[in-house]
């Protein structure tokens, strides 16, 4: 299983993609800097998207994947919670901002086809075995365990914030690419809003280890520009205090498991 890191950060500047993830080519998790980072060819290869939650960041490109997508009249299947729905579908697919990729080019094939997934639901989509848990975060947000047919697996938090660790017990990936947003001096805004530090990020890994007895690769995304060398630093200190293999994740990175 290859993992492409499109979107790496919490905000948008050159050389620098929204968070969005993509899988052997086919499968795409967020859809922050999701178009930009692929050619044509390369988007008619994408079989479905799964949404974490609605903020924008993560859902922007729906607009233009929809208008791709348009142009081979294909359809590409996007899951989400239905509370994330019921955001986005009024919000950016209403058809009066722009085209409503559900209903166009015709309501019997449209571009997009939504469909709602529950947490702890447990699905097959574009051949993966999809696990759906729920995480903390401002809004209703869920986070993403995928194993591939060959048992390989990661997981996906999305936005998510300290209180993550009932999740632990539900999974057991060789790779988990989480978030940290911004750096230890701002951890108590951080957890109001539903963000990581790196020290909260400690804190979740030290329960992983307690609870499952080790700890898998960790890549970190979402990460804001503006404190991208604190969060390096603060991270690096927390992969030596725990021996552990973390590092932050980057614009066109590949991973394989
Ligand atoms: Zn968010
Ligand atoms: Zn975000």
């Amino acid at each position: 299983m290859k993992i492409q890191i499109l979107g790496a950060h919490a905000t948008e500047v050159k050389g620098a993609r929204l968070t969005s993830l993509l899988v052997d080519g086919v499968l795409a998790l967020d859809a922050g800097g999701l178009t930009s980072a692929l050619s044509l060819s390369q988007q008619k290869k994408i079989k479905a998207l799964l949404l974490t939650h609605h903020h924008f960041d993560h859902t922007r490109d729906l607009i233009t994947l929809g208008a791709d997508v348009n142009h081979w009249e294909g359809q590409i299947e996007v899951y989400a919670l239905q509370q994330t729905l019921d955001v986005v579908i009024p919000c950016l697919l209403d058809g009066k901002m722009y085209i409503n990729f559900l209903e166009y080019p015709s309501k019997e094939k449209p571009s997009l086809l939504v469909q709602a997934i529950e947490p702890y639901s447990r699905k097959t989509i574009a051949g993966y075995d999809v696990l759906v848990l729920p995480v903390k975060h401002s809004v209703p947000a869920v986070g993403y365990q995928v194993t591939s047919p060959q048992g390989k697996s990661f997981f996906y938090t999305g936005d998510t914030t300290t209180g993550i660790s009932h999740c632990w017990q539900h999974i057991s990936p060789q790779l988990l690419i989480i978030e940290v947003t911004g750096p230890n001096e701002l951890e108590d805004w951080l957890k109001g809003v539903g963000h990581m530090s790196a020290g909260l990020l400690k804190e979740e890994l030290t329960q992983f280890r307690q609870l499952k007895g080790y700890l898998p690769r960790v890549i970190v995304i979402h990460i804001g520009n503006v404190y991208e060398q604190q969060i390096k630093e603060e991270v690096a200190q927390v992969a030596r205090e725990l021996g552990a293999d973390i590092s932050l994740g980057y614009e066109d990175m590949r991973l394989v498991l």
